[in-house]
């Protein structure tokens, strides 16, 4: 807090997950070994035909301001995207291309909000929506949920939630931090609790798209009843392990498209320029081809959760896609571990980090006090070794 910053920054929470990979890397850079599973970042490099793209990019000497809401080709690329993937029918003045999806949903809020106008946040939801939503003066509002409904609203707990001040709801299928995908009837269920409130501006973030290991992916905007006002959230940095180039990008009505190209123009004008032309690259190449990828999350997914299984007292879902697993442990709040008083996740995730050498990140962060998150993007070693590591430590603790 200092009195010399806005209200508007003293009142934001610092992101939770950003917080917690900065603090694994300056212990270790203190000497400490630490194994990073706090962060949501493929450990896969870049493919090689995206990086041959941004070298022709540099080479052909693309250097100015691109359009505010994108390259022409880009949006052609998102739009073949949106329809071979998603069979959903955008047209270019319907697309903007972001500095990350991130950015994405911060004009979103920016451009919908008023102040004291709810956001309906099904809960754990990812860290950043509630203080995004803030930020644009909205008020978050937490659907809660629990592992046995394997973190997923029903159409009555969405109908309970809905007031007449609820203007937008956000969520991730696949979800972070649950990796609980909502199939295509149980997203009917939610579709039919919100045509009874046409004012109700629906923001699906699809960022996991590709890292599914269930069924099909399916977009709310596909139901020809919520096309016209769901706005669909999508970007490079899962699928094509492009975090760093920092490119994302809307599908939504044409209205909402101008209104984030207005307020982009004004905050950071286009995105950047040689990430944009290589997102091309990315994106005409067919799914098919991070397959790769996905199976080595799958065969990760199954190998966190069996050791995850013989570690006492946690608790876990099934995830069906992204990559984290999201395990309940109440069971050690409350309780004391080599003398320390564990009275939240946020205490046992720096249980972990100071004593086994894990970083993760608390459930708080994402609306769940009684989880806390472990991000699977790392390798296979790294993962047996921290698994094995807070077994041991927690076994020893609770003797
Ligand atoms: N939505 C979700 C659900 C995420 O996990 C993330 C994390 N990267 C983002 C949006 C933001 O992604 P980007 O890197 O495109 O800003
Ligand atoms: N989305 C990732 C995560 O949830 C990256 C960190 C962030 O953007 O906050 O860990």
């Amino acid at each position: 807090m200092n009195s010399k910053l806005s209200d508007r920054v003293n009142q934001m929470a610092t992101s939770a997950t950003l917080a917690m990979a900065a603090k694994a890397r300056s212990l270790r850079e203190e000497g400490a070994s630490i194994i990073g599973l706090s962060l949501g970042e493929p450990d896969f490099t870049v493919p090689d035909f995206i990086k041959q793209a941004a070298i022709k990019a540099v080479e052909d000497d693309y250097h100015s301001y691109s359009p505010v809401d994108g390259y022409a080709d880009l949006k052609k690329a998102i739009a073949l995207k949106f329809e071979r993937d998603n069979k959903l029918h955008y047209t270019a003045d319907q697309i903007v291309v972001s500095t990350g999806a991130k950015q994405s949903l911060a004009n979103l809020a920016q451009v919908l909000l008023n102040p004291g106008d709810e956001v309906l946040l099904p809960a754990p939801y990812w860290v950043s929506y509630s203080d995004i939503a803030k930020v644009a003066g909205g008020v978050p509002v937490e659907i809660k949920t629990t592992i046995d409904s394997d973190f997923k609203i029903t159409p009555e707990d969405l109908q309970n939630a809905i007031t007449p001040k609820t203007k937008m709801m956000i969520y991730s299928s696949p979800c972070n931090p649950s990796g609980s995908v909502y199939s295509k009837e149980e997203l009917r269920g939610l579709a039919d609790v919100l045509i009874q409130h046409p004012d109700i501006i629906v923001v699906s973030d699809e960022i996991y798209e590709h890292i599914n290991f269930g069924e099909a992916h399916f977009s709310m905007a596909q139901f020809d009843d919520m096309y016209s006002r769901t706005v669909t959230v999508n970007g490079v940095s899962k699928a094509f392990s492009m975090t760093g180039w920092r490119i994302g990008y809307i599908g939504g009505p044409s209205y909402i498209a101008r209104a984030c190209n207005k307020m982009q123009g004004q905050v950071t004008s286009g995105a950047n320029c040689i990430a944009q032309i290589a997102t091309i690259k990315a994106l005409e190449t067919p799914p098919a081809a991070i397959n790769y990828m996905v199976e080595a999350f799958k065969e990760r997914r199954s190998l966190i959760l069996s050791l995850l299984a013989e570690i006492p007292g946690f608790k876990t879902n099934v995830p069906q896609g992204a990559f984290y697993v999201f395990p309940d442990i109440s069971y050690y709040i409350g309780r004391s571990l080599k003398g320390q008083h564990i009275s939240s996740a946020g205490d046992f995730a720096l249980f972990l980090l100071e004593h086994a050498g894990v970083a993760t990140v608390t459930g708080e962060a994402f609306g769940d006090p009684d989880c806390i998150r472990i991000s699977y993007a790392a390798s296979e070693d790294d993962i047996k070794k921290a698994m094995k590591s807070i077994k041991e430590t927690l076994t020893q603790a609770l003797d």
